[in-house]
């Protein structure tokens, strides 16, 4: 990592622990807090942020639905709800919200009031109809209050609550309701909201389900520092736990005419920088840390970007809970301002779904960086020079390929293939020799005995998907129906067998994945087949990139290797950290690839192309 002067030496040993892949503990936090070096928090959260995103910065064009402003309860900070009849309550109808939504959109935020009245059915044909009408928006819905609403109003278990909401379109959830984890807090200004054990509770079922959810804290009211770092703390065991949050969002309290703190009485730029920073230092698992530009300003939410936020919200058309309690920011940042704004921050503006996969790249010169333990060696001593860098899983990185958004990277052999007459090869490849260990089918059935059976893939395989549709029909000579699961968390109880690759495969080889008893290495099957390695990713560039940056490219990429080789339990150790792996058994894993395409990797490629040619398989 880069080098940091220190104006307080106290830091020094922070950033030691952040170099070594340590844990920051409590007292570590709350020396950040008490350290007046900005500057130096701001880059150690920066330098972890960009370990993590590269140089991404991901919004994505949403609508903000608040379907009501009654609401049964009271919070005491709340200047939102309206009892029902009162002259300003409204109640939005199913037209009136789909009037709101437009196809240029791909999320629905929906949270509002809890309706004394409402049936359940409303709620589930709201979700339904956003669906019909809207199939490519997905629906980000309901906070663990509104879900322990339902569960309570309606009398349904809360698993049976969120079931029902999945069914209906429900693809995330976000994470407001419980404000702050502490008793005392919670007490004092909303006594009548759940805390933090049923808001968790709600949160795990739905990460149980396959729902990823997010994540946020309501600072600068009267909470201590401690009671912030506890709250940070809280999540990230349950992150360990289950590996379901997408996010964790700080929000500035919005003081308005909630009677808690003056009008006037926001919190500093100072203070909020530094809960930005020290989340993303604290929450060492969290793939994304959110700069909420409504409550923080434009001007704040920019500088965040380079304090350890990687995710700047989105257009947020329709925001009314934080603008009633005064926050200061334009309503509706559009698009174009957003590009500006993240571009100005010297980043990658990444238009994003509500899972985090990059739709649309806005910025030129782009290297994509598949996030995986596996192609650490070349990406760990990168020289960027004039690139940037977006880590970017192998599937989406052939769908940005093929717009021309992404430049050069280790692009999956199957996009590769796809798009070779406008991509020349660099000579470089992930290509295993026997085993990968990271490329595993976890399955209930032997091969012969998955015909007709439903096999889950993960969304991130381009490649991986393909050799295994070519081992089932052309070795074992059966026919199985692949479908499509989104990345991260999911229910898997729906199939009989399971495709993982990259960190989320190794980690499971490992550990086993609940209820499937057989694992099988997909590179393992092919090699006692065919006996030669299996490439599974090659690096390439596009060839219509100006001579220079071509030249530049091979350089930086042969100086990068050889450095990463030198050393791979180095180069691997604090990636592997993450998993769970000691930086020798990351050096044995990284040493059973193959990182340069010789006359075995061409001919393992030459018989891979012809039998993708002759496979069937589709995925759904
Ligand atoms: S914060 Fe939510 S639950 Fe509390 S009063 Fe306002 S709308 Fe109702």
């Amino acid at each position: 990592m880069s080098e940091i002067l220190f104006r307080d030496r106290r830091l020094e040993q922070v950033w030691e622990k952040l170099q070594r892949g340590e844990r920051l503990l409590l007292d570590d936090g709350k020396l950040l807090f008490a350290s007046n070096d900005l500057i130096a928090i701001g880059k150690m959260a920066h330098a972890v942020q960009s370990r993590r995103s590269g140089d991404a910065v991901y919004f994505v064009l949403n609508q903000k639905i608040e379907p009501t402003n009654v609401c049964v309860l009271s919070c005491k900070f709340c200047t939102f709800a309206k009892k029902p009849g009162a002259p300003d309550a409204y109640e939005m109808t199913i037209e009136s919200i789909l009037a709101k939504l437009t196809p240029a959109i791909h999320e629905v935020h929906i949270t509002g009031g809890l309706h004394p009245e409402w049936e359940w059915k409303y709620y589930l044909d709201m979700v339904r109809e956003i669906k019909k009408r809207f199939p490519n928006i997905d629906v980000k819905a309901f906070t663990a209050v509104e879900i322990d609403f339902f569960h309570k109003k309606f009398k349904l278990p809360i698993e049976e609550v969120l079931i029902q909401l999945k069914d209906a379109g429900v693809r995330t959830m976000p994470g407001g309701g419980a404000e702050i984890f502490s008793e005392r807090v919670r007490k004092l200004l909303f006594n009548q909201k759940i805390g933090a054990k049923t808001w968790f509770e709600v949160h795990k079922i739905a990460h149980r389900l396959g729902i990823p959810t997010n994540s946020t804290i309501l600072y600068g009211h009267v909470e201590t520092i401690e009671e912030r770092l506890l709250h940070m703390l809280k999540l990230r065991e349950a992150q360990d736990e289950t590996g379901g949050f997408l996010t964790f969002i700080p929000l500035a309290f919005q003081p308005g005419e909630t009677g808690i703190k003056p009008r006037d009485q926001f919190t500093s730029a100072i203070d909020d920088l530094k809960m930005i920073a020290v989340s993303r230092l604290m929450l060492d698992n969290f793939p994304h840390i959110k700069a909420y530009w409504v409550m923080l300003t434009e001007e704040v939410a920019s500088v965040a970007l380079n304090f350890g936020a990687d995710d700047m919200d989105g257009t947020v058309g329709g925001e009314r809970i934080a603008h009633d309690a005064g926050a200061l920011s334009p309503a509706t940042l559009a698009k174009e301002q957003l590009i500006k704004i993240i571009k100005d921050a010297g980043k990658i503006p990444v238009e994003r779904d509500v899972y985090y996969n990059p739709l649309e790249v806005h910025r030129s010169n782009i290297i994509g960086k598949i996030p995986y333990l596996n192609s650490v060696p070349f990406y760990e001593k990168l020289e960027k020079r004039q690139f940037r860098i977006l880590p970017v899983v192998p599937r989406r990185m052939g769908l940005l390929a093929e717009k021309n958004q992404i430049d050069a990277g280790l692009f999956s052999l199957a996009d590769y293939l796809h798009q070779q007459d406008r991509f020349d090869l660099l000579g470089y490849c992930i290509a295993t020799r026997d085993q990968v260990r990271s490329v595993m089918l976890f399955s209930n059935h032997g091969w012969r005995d998955l015909e007709g059976k439903v096999i889950g893939i993960v969304d991130d395989t381009a490649t991986s998907v393909k050799l295994l549709a070519v081992l089932l029909e052309k070795k074992f000579g059966v026919r199985a129906i692949f479908r499509r699961m989104h990345s991260g968390i999911n229910d898997y109880s729906k199939f009989d067998a399971v495709l993982l690759i990259g960190d989320e495969a190794l980690r499971r080889a490992r550990s086993g994945l609940a209820d499937f008893e057989l694992v099988f290495d997909l590179a393992t099957e092919w090699y006692d087949w065919q006996k030669l390695p299996f490439v599974f990713a090659v690096w390439a560039m596009r060839n219509d990139l100006p001579e220079a940056a071509k030249a530049e490219l091979k350089v930086v990429l042969k100086r990068a290797l050889e450095r990463g080789e030198e050393d791979l339990g180095e180069v691997g150790q604090l990636h592997a950290k993450q998993l769970g792996l000691t930086s020798e058994a990351a050096k044995e894993y990284l040493e059973g690839f193959t990182y340069r395409l010789g006359e075995r990797e061409c001919e393992a490629i030459n018989v891979f192309t012809n039998f993708m040619k002759e496979v069937q398989a589709t995925v759904s």
